[in-house]
């Protein structure tokens, strides 16, 4: 059976680079990735090895994972899609969906949560906005490009991406942790909450209100700093596991008068709106990459399966019942996939037309988690009692589908977007 990302769908204009980067990156994990997760197999199996008491994966795992973001670094994969000024390879990010389509087609769903089961270590191949290298690293000051960035570029040192706190998660105007300006530094305080590696992390990138009547107005007032998690008064409070994970990535901290240099200081003081708009729609649209090809690997089992497993002396794949979860999937997949290529050429083209595709990007969002979710059901039905099995990780990319609705704007979030952007004159479509 042919699998595998159609060489169709490329652009003629990348059509080299994508097959490069594809092969190549395919090439990588196979030879250097995979030995080490079959290595770790009885460790990567089972939660109560892999995560200590706390919910933390243990320190053999994560230093498995740091070994593979540095051979990719080395091997120039992790930071391919980061800009060069921060360490990256500055490939386009119409180039990202089909590398990302590819490997999740193949190794199957892991990201972003710490999943035990296959892809625990294909994950940390690639950077993203919410541990490396990103295009939101672009305006750090000097020093903290040449101090902290060659570390964060190699896969040596993680990043965390720190806006969310109790009372500001789809309103991140809600934002209470604060930095006051004292002499050459900046104090931070308040707590954050739901960060993403923020158990693992060496660098926070902390969002905090800088000016209290802007952010009152919706109109600016916070601004982003590059913060040291090992820095007096910074303190992680514990994992959050999700899903009926025992442990898992994402994390709560507090800051008690967190001192840092002015130079931590990333863009405009006032702007770090901007800054982490400019990550969560980077991760909105790496999502949806990353769900094509989640649901192309579930499509792939469930064609596989169905003309295997025999029921009533036929092969399922037979009843019209099986075929239309089959023709439902594949439906799902060739118009996310369609829509995430056409909103990533709309990206890079935004920078002649001056067009953000805001509503674009939250489309792709809120279709792509939702069908992933509907995709993962319908796989999990074709194989029967074998689909919840943790044998396969099906139920694993059930649950993964299932979360990513909310992160990164939940699927209402994504709807009032696109409606605000609509009442507003975009309409183009
Ligand atoms: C796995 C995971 C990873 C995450 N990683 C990060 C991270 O790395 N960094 C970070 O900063 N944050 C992170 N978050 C936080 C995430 O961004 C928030 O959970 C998300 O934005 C939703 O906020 P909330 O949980 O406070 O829900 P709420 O905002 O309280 O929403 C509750 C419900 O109300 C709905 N709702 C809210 N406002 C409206 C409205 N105006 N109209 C209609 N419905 C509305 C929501 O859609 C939702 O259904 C992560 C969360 C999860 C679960």
């Amino acid at each position: 059976m042919v699998t595998g990302p159609s060489e169709i769908g490329i652009p003629e204009d990348i059509r080299d680079v994508v097959k490069g980067a594809v092969t190549g990156f395919i090439q990588f994990i196979d030879a250097e990735v995979l030995p080490l997760e079959q290595d770790l197999g009885d460790l990567l199996i089972d939660e109560r090895k892999f995560f200590d008491e706390n919910g933390k994966a243990v320190p053999e795992a994560m230093e498995a994972r740091k070994q593979v973001r540095m051979k990719s670094a080395a091997a120039g994969y992790y930071g391919m899609f980061a800009p060069e000024s921060v360490g990256g390879g500055g490939l386009g990010i119409r180039i990202m969906v089909f590398v990302e389509e590819a490997m999740y087609r193949k190794y199957g769903p892991g990201r972003p949560l710490i999943t035990w089961a296959k892809g625990f270590l294909s994950q940390p191949t690639l950077a993203s906005f919410v541990d490396g290298p990103s295009h939101m690293l672009v305006p750090v000051s000097e020093t903290v490009r040449k101090e902290f960035m060659p570390s964060i570029a190699s896969g040596e040192k993680t990043v965390c991406f720190a806006l969310s706190e109790a009372d500001a998660g789809s309103d991140v105007w809600g934002v209470q942790t604060t930095a006051k300006r004292d002499g050459d530094d900046w104090v931070i305080n308040g707590s954050k909450t739901w960060i993403t590696n923020s158990p693992y992390a060496d660098y926070a990138i902390i969002f905090a209100v800088t000016d209290e009547e802007m952010i009152k107005e919706r109109k600016g007032g916070m601004s982003a700093f590059f913060v040291e998690t090992d820095a007096p008064g910074y303190s992680f409070d514990g994992v959050l596991p999700v899903m009926g994970h025992a442990g898992g990535d994402c994390g709560a901290m507090t800051f008690e008068d967190v001192r840092v240099p002015a130079d931590r200081l990333i863009g405009a003081e006032n702007q770090g709106f901007q800054i982490a708009m400019f990550g969560i729609s980077e991760g909105r649209l790496s999502i949806s990459a990353n769900c094509v090809g989640m649901c192309g690997y579930a499509l792939d089992r469930s064609l596989e399966y169905a003309q295997n497993r025999m029921s009533f002396g036929k092969p399922i794949s037979e009843y019209q019942a099986i075929q239309f979860m089959l023709a439902d999937m594949a439906i799902d997949i060739y118009t996310m996939k369609y829509m995430v290529l056409q909103t990533a050429a709309l990206i890079e083209a935004a920078t002649a037309t001056g067009r953000l595709p805001v509503k674009e990007i939250s489309m792709c969002k809120a279709y792509a988690v939702e069908k992933t979710q509907a995709t993962y059901d319908r796989a999990i039905q074709v194989h029967g009692g074998m689909g919840l099995s943790n044998e396969l990780s099906l139920n694993e990319g059930f649950r993964i589908a299932r979360t990513l609705r909310i992160p990164d704007g939940t699927g209402e979030i994504q709807r009032r977007t696109i409606a605000r952007q609509m009442l507003r004159g975009d309409t183009v479509f």
